[in-house]
This record gives C-alpha cells, structure tokens and sequence, in this order.
C-alpha cells in the first residue's frame, strides 16, 4: 500500500520489461513493512540525461542502472565511488540529497554470495571462467578480499588480455587460453572455480565451459554467476565431482540488497527476495 510519504525508487535501462529488480526488490520491502516503492523505469539513450535529472528532481531516493547505461550514466553523476571507478560501470546510483553517488553493488553480492556459504576467497587460488562485463566486478572483488592468485581462462586471450593487465596494477594476473596445459595445470590448484560466461543459460542449458574434470579437485568451490536454470551443466558437472556449489541467485539478490542498504541505510530480508526472483524466474 502507497501512501503519501512512500519513497520512491527503481530501475532504468533499455530494454527494462524483463528486469527481475522489481519483483525482488518489491518482495523484500514488503516482508521488511517499509514505505518504499520500486518500479522499473525504461530509458532510451537519447534521454539518459533528462532521465537522470527528472529522477533527481522526483527526489527517487535511488535507482539502479542496467544495460545499456551502466558508463554512460557516469558523466550525469556527482561523485563515483571507488569500485564503480575501477570496474568502470554503475548499477546503483543514490541520491544524497540531490548530489547522485554511483556505486557497483556487484562486488558486494558476488562475495557475499561465496561467504554465505561459508567460503572465504582469502589466500585461495581463483580460476575465473570468461572476461566480459561481470568478470570486471568479480575480479576485482577477489583482488579486494584478498585471493591469493587469480587466472582468467578464455576462448581468446588477446581479447581479454588489456582486462588482465589493467587489474595487474593490484595483483598480477594470468589470461590464459582454457584448453592450453598451462590452464590444466592451473585447475588443479584452484580453490575457487567460476564460471562468467552465458554458457549454459537457458535456453541452451547443454552448453558448458569447456573444463578437464579430471583436475578439478573435490575440495573445489565451484560458482557459476548464472542463476537460470537454477542448476547449470557446469554446477552439475561440479556437483557430481563432489564439489561444493552456488549459483547466481545470491549474486543477483546480494547486489539489489547492497543497493538498497546504500540507498536507506536498511536491511531487507533475502529470503523473500530469493523467492520472488525464483517465482520471477519460472512463471
Ligand atoms: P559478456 O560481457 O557478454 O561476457 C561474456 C564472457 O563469456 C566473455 O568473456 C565471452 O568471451 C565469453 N563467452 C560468451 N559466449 C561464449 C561462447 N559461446 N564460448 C566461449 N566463451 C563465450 O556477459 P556478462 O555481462 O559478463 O554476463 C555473463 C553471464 O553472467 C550471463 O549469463 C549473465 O546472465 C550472468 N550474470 C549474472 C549476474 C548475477 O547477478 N548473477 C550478473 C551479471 C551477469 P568473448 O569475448 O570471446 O565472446
């Protein structure tokens, strides 16, 4: 129920219809009781910047920023927090009284996501499977908990090789093509294997990276960033190996509630939220 003093919040991109924020962020203030409203908001380029001012002067007490705005919205911002800086995209922008701080709330979900389960990426050997946008804000969540090496396995290395060299600068890092020895080598020592790549999100949920089983040890926590299916081919893979798994449902709920805590300095219940979004998610 609305009332006259709800504050209102939300999300902006383009396409927007198919965010899950809404339904997530919506459940969670709802179980918490709280007076605020969240509703998804679509922006086309061309209005970023009227967008970004209307919000302001709506007094919207937040918003998150998805594709195609998390860069370019930064120009529109007053200040940029640290890790939104290095990762160089915003997904949560706050309104501090009409000066707008852009935040990525990514890092905190994908380590909170880990440490609920108990997992610590402090002083492990990381293996991150893909370099695109999400990796940016993985790696430099591990470099900021502390991993003790982290090495990237992609199809294509020089691509992603100026990802490595620019997080290089904080702990030094290794591209390396996923079906090359020297990456074998690396699996078997991995603590901590991710997964970053769409390769077995639905629809095309028989596809997985391509990884040498063999030198994965069960001692593995494996983490696969993608939460639809809720079990991929690679969670299972690892599952069947004896691993410990998690998918990206925590992921996506820890971001949404890291934002909100920003946003209000409050906590909302995950659970509710991981419900809605699996709720979202099937029907
Ligand atoms: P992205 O920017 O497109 O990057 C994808 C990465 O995977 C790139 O390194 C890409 O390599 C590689 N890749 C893609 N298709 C491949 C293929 N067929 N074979 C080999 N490598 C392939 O995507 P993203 O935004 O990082 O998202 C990646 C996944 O994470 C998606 O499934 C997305 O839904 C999920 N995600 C989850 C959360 C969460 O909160 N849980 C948040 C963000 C993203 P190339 O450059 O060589 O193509």
């Amino acid at each position: 129920m609305f009332t006259g003093k709800t504050i209102n919040m939300g999300v902006i991109g383009n396409p927007i219809s198919h965010s899950l924020s809404p339904a997530m962020q919506n459940a969670g203030i709802q179980a918490a009781g709280l007076d605020y409203a969240y509703i998804a908001m679509p922006v086309r380029n061309e209005n970023l910047r009227e967008a970004v001012a209307g919000l302001k002067a709506l007094g919207f007490r937040g918003f998150n920023v998805t594709i195609p705005h998390k860069q370019a919205i930064m120009e529109y911002l007053d200040e940029i927090h640290e890790d939104a800086k290095i990762i160089g995209a915003v997904n949560a922008v706050k309104n501090d009284n009409g000066h707008l701080i852009g935040y990525n709330t990514d890092v905190t979900g994908f380590i909170d996501g880990m440490k609920q389960q108990g997992f610590s990426p402090a002083g492990r050997n990381a293996v991150l499977l893909g370099a695109g946008g999400a990796a940016r804000a993985i790696i430099w969540g591990l470099i900021k908990e502390q991993v003790k090496s982290l090495t990237i396995g992609v199809r294509n290395v020089a691509k992603v090789q100026s990802v490595a060299d620019y997080f290089s600068r904080y702990l030094h890092i290794e591209a390396l093509d996923w079906s090359s020895p020297e990456f074998a080598a690396k699996l078997s020592v991995a603590q901590l294997l991710i997964n970053s790549t769409p390769l077995g999100m639905a629809p095309k949920t028989d596809a997985m990276p391509p990884v040498d089983w063999s030198r994965v040890q069960p001692d593995t926590f494996v983490y696969d960033i993608i939460y639809t299916p809720a079990e991929t081919l690679f969670l299972r893979t690892a599952r069947e190996q004896g691993c410990r798994t998690l998918n990206g449902e925590a992921m996506l709920v820890g971001q949404g509630a890291e934002a909100f805590r920003l946003w209000t300095g409050k906590e909302l219940p995950q659970e509710p939220m991981a419900a809605a979004l699996r709720a979202a998610l099937e029907g």
